[in-house]
């Protein structure tokens, strides 16, 4: 049997997860879950999942599981905070974590389920755009396995000879083409786009995600971050990746490789299938996803990102040109300017405007030599500051 830990396991990956779990009882047993402040969802998944340990970020959260569970015969153990996300992370009888929580504060659990040499199976892309070098060496160092989930991610290293980490122009690569759906504002008169309310962000035209995501594809961050992961999944730089929107979603990314040849990887938008895909891993397994019926989707459509529409996908590929710091400042003030949007303190241009600020505001740093506690540091120092930016558009 092969143990899984899910952090975020209320989120959309998370229950994703557990469904494609729950239809391989015969391989794969749910040794902790975790949760931020959700209790109620956790404490029914816990009745359904039996794990050992149950996690809430939050501490209240944490007491309110206890009584919900109170009644449990064969209860989970259950933890709170950093701490018990670190250590369900890196638990001996885990065999694979999936990194499903959202945002930055899903590093530490990742970083230890990489530095335990787990499986790791990555939907949490901002820990790699905050910590790429850290995260990439923690995994090499201890020999665990990274997958990615990202749907892209997962497209291209099914297109990917094996050995690809030998580099990509050894193995013929020329270069990765990363799919985008163009989210739900591809169309939407750019004069208008701030008016655009965080329902209509949310409504995304082919994808059921949380609401982070969900704005990030609006302003298409979700892009620019998925470019900045694929540099350091696949040991590439921006020169060799480009953005080909494509609204049907089918075409999850391609390869084109110096003999002319493009490989992609198409299916149905479900996020089932790269979670099965890195679950089974070399193997095939079922994921519950209907098969793709070409003759229904009859048209894929192909267009160029239009960067005055998008300016975050544009800040993104101009961070991670400079690397340094200045990806984990985008990541932070990005997380801070899409939750005001959400809280309606600022429009959705206003999201690309506080990342602009932010990254003008702080010093490009290099991260070379630098420990976990420096880029933690880096993240608090860069939401302060895109507070401030959304404080004094405002005003
Ligand atoms: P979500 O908002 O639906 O779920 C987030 C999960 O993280 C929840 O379980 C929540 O309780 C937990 N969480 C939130 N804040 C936390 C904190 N501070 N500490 C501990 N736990 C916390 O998000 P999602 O859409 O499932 O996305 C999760 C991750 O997967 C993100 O990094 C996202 O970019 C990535 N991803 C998602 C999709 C998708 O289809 N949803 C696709 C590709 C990548
Ligand atoms: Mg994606």
């Amino acid at each position: 049997m092969i143990g899984v830990t899910v952090l975020g396991a209320t989120g959309s990956i998370g229950v994703s997860t557990l469904d494609v779990l729950a239809r391989h009882p015969d391989r794969f047993q749910a040794v902790a879950l975790t949760a931020n402040r959700d209790a109620e969802r956790l404490a029914d998944q816990c009745r359904q999942h039996r794990p050992k340990f149950a996690v809430m970020a939050d501490a209240d959260a944490a007491a309110r599981l206890r009584d919900l569970l109170a009644d449990m015969s064969g209860r989970p153990e259950i933890l709170s905070g950093i701490e018990g996300l670190e250590q369900v992370a890196a638990l001996p009888e885990t065999d694979y974590v999936m990194a499903a929580i959202v945002g930055a504060a899903g590093l530490r659990p990742t970083l230890a389920a990489a530095r335990a040499g787990k499986r790791v199976l990555l939907a949490n892309k901002e820990s790699l755009v905050v910590a790429g070098a850290m995260l990439m060496q923690a995994v090499s160092d201890s020999g665990a396995e990274l997958l990615p989930i990202d749907s892209e991610h997962n497209a291209i290293f099914q297109c990917l000879p094996p050995n690809f980490a030998d580099g990509l122009p050894r193995v013929g690569v020329k270069r990765i083409l990363l799919t985008a759906s163009g989210g739900p504002l591809r169309e939407w008169p750019v004069d208008q786009l701030s008016s655009v309310t965080p329902e209509q962000a949310c409504a995304h035209p082919t994808w059921a995600m949380g609401r982070k995501i969900s704005v990030d594809s609006a302003t298409m961050m979700n892009k620019g971050l998925e470019v900045i992961e694929a540099c350091w999944l696949f040991g590439t730089d921006t020169d060799h990746i480009q953005v080909v929107v494509h609204p049907q979603s089918v075409i999850h990314s391609l390869v084109q490789y110096e003999d002319g040849s493009v490989l992609a990887q198409l299916g149905n938008p479900d996020m089932r299938t790269p979670i099965a895909h890195a679950m089974g891993w070399p193997e095939r397994i079922d994921s519950g996803v209907a098969p793709l019926d070409l003759f229904a989707v009859a048209h894929l459509d192909f267009q160029e990102p239009d960067l005055m529409r998008f300016p975050c996908l544009g800040l993104a590929f101009e961070s991670a040109r400079r690397g340094g710091t200045a990806p984990a400042v985008l990541n932070a003030a990005n997380e801070v300017a899409v939750a005001a949007f959400l809280d309606r303190r600022v429009d959705l241009p206003g999201i690309a405007a506080v990342v602009a600020d932010t990254l003008e505001a702080l010093p490009n740093e290099s991260v070379a030599d630098k420990g976990l506690e420096f880029l933690l540091d880096v993240d608090r120092r860069a939401r302060e500051s895109a507070e401030h930016a959304v404080r004094a558009r405002a005003a």
